[in-house]
C-alpha cells in the first residue's frame, strides 16, 4: 500500500488490516464474513488470548458469533461458531 500527500498529517488513516488467516467464511454461501465487532482481547490463566467476534454475511443477511483463541505457541483456534441474533 502506498500513500501520497503534500502536507504531513493532512489525512486520517482509516484502513483496517485483516490478515488472510483471520478471514472467516459464511457457512451457507462460503463468502467472506464482514467483521462487525470484536471484543477486547482477554488473556486467561494459561496465557491463551481470547477474542469474541461478530461478523455478518452481506449476501445471506446473517450474523455469526465466534470466539478466537490464540494459545501461547501462536496457534489459532475458532470456538463456539454459531448464528447470532441480536435484540
Ligand atoms: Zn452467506
Amino acid at each position: 500500500m502506498r500513500r501520497g500527500f503534500t502536507e504531513q498529517g493532512c489525512f486520517e488513516e482509516l484502513s483496517i488490516v485483516i490478515s488472510e488467516e483471520e478471514k472467516i467464511k459464511c457457512p451457507q454461501c462460503k463468502r467472506e464474513l464482514k467483521i462487525e465487532c470484536t471484543s477486547t482481547l482477554k488473556v486467561d490463566l494459561h496465557g491463551n488470548k481470547k477474542k469474541e467476534i461478530i461478523g455478518s454475511c452481506e449476501h445471506c443477511l446473517a450474523d455469526y458469533f465466534w470466539i478466537e483463541i490464540i494459545d501461547k505457541s501462536g496457534n489459532k483456534k475458532i470456538e463456539e461458531f454459531r448464528r447470532h441474533f441480536c435484540g
